[in-house]
């Protein structure tokens, strides 16, 4: 029989593991907090648990360890790891550090399946979903690394104190995983990551967005809208063919967002495609009545693109056009450019440098 991964079970699960092994439900909690608190490697050193309950989960189960097969260090501070995982596929998680805060941009699937014309990962086409373990284990070994190294990241948060689910893949294409896993972040056994320092990033797959409203996590919502009219839309993110803009719109402005929360509003700007002050106007209609911030992404190339960044001018005119309409709208510095961590430069199957 092969055996259990108990970094891969919700609480409730292990509940029900423990009761099977003749035990009070009370004690998968404490499972929980060796497991992800205390981020222990092996069974036996749960102390406080039964000896005949460690040695029957010992038969069954184990833990799983994701290492840090790589970690490069960008010139403004941002920290790249590579991750192999047990079938040998690579992910990659980026800590970017600011002031206060420190934080970890996490993966969600080896490569995506939205081919969308400006991302890396999206080039790579769709491999597999990453396992609730595999999505908790990026959190976990940085966690570890950080403790351990006498790393100087700039930050005067000791530990990550946000997690954004805009690394690789799309979380809400591997819907059930990546719910699971956001439960174990913000779960007072679990990392306690509090619901609001947490962002999810999706390219607009409506039935999930309503879907994760329901779920009513109190997560903060990102959006890559990246134009304001469908014939664009349609060119640079094929998902939009299935979704198109009018739906998601209505979608957002119907989803029900926490109190005194705002969705943010990713547009990535690519020179000639997406970026005159026309489609800035545009946006501004589009956007009216939603309660939103706007982060504008200038595209950072990669080998092989034949898109190109915006000019400087036109990010500036474009922002200010949006603040002249009363919106908050955001240049986001792309952090860690020079080691390839920036937005879409994340890529499956990285080599080991
Ligand atoms: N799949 C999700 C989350 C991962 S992509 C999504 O699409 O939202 C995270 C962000 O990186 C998205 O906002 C995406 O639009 C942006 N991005 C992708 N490729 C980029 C590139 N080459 N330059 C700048 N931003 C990019
Ligand atoms: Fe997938 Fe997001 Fe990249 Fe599009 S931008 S290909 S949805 S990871």
């Amino acid at each position: 029989m092969k055996k259990i991964n108990l970094k891969d079970l919700s609480l409730a699960e292990m509940e029900n593991l423990t009761k099977e092994c003749g035990e009070k439900p009370f004690r998968a909690c404490q499972v929980f907090e060796w497991i992800f608190q205390k981020d222990i490697c092996n069974i036996h050193e749960m102390t406080n648990l039964p000896l005949k309950l460690r040695d029957s989960l010992n038969k069954i189960a184990f833990l799983s360890h994701l290492t840090i097969a790589n970690k490069r260090i960008s010139k403004d501070g941002t920290i790249k790891y590579l991750f192999e995982l047990e079938d040998g596929k690579r992910i990659e998680s980026v800590l970017i550090p600011g002031r206060k805060r420190l934080t970890l941009c996490i993966s969600s699937q080896v490569g995506c399946k939205l081919n969308c014309s400006f991302c890396l990962t999206g080039k790579g086409g769709f491999v597999r979903n990453l396992k609730h373990s595999e999505i908790i284990d990026q959190i976990l070994s940085v966690r570890r690394e950080i403790k351990s190294s006498q790393q100087a990241h700039n930050s005067e948060a000791g530990d990550i104190t946000n997690v954004v689910l805009m690394g690789m893949g799309e979380p809400l294409d591997n819907y059930e995983n990546v719910i699971k896993s956001i439960k174990t972040m913000v779960s007072p056994y679990g990392l306690k990551i509090p619901a609001r320092r947490i962002t999810l990033s999706t390219s607009g797959l409506i039935p999930e967005i309503t879907r994760l409203g329901d779920e009513n996590l109190k997560i903060k919502l990102a959006v890559s809208l990246n134009a304001s009219d469908n014939e664009t839309r349609d060119k640079i993110m094929p998902v939009n063919r299935r979704y198109p803009l009018e739906r998601l719109m209505k979608t957002l402005k119907d989803y029900p967002l926490p109190h005194g929360s705002r969705i943010t509003i990713e547009y990535v700007m690519i020179k000639g495609i997406n970026d005159t002050l026309e489609d800035a106007s545009r946006l501004s209609i589009i956007l009216r009545g939603l309660k939103c911030k706007i982060n504008l992404i200038p595209f950072n190339n990669f080998e092989g693109s034949n898109l190109e960044a915006p000019l400087y001018n036109n990010v500036e005119e474009f922002q200010q056009l949006l603040i002249s309409k009363h919106y908050t709208a955001i240049v986001r510095k792309s952090k860690g450019a020079d080691i390839c961590a920036a937005c879409g430069q994340l890529r499956t199957g990285s080599r080991v440098k």
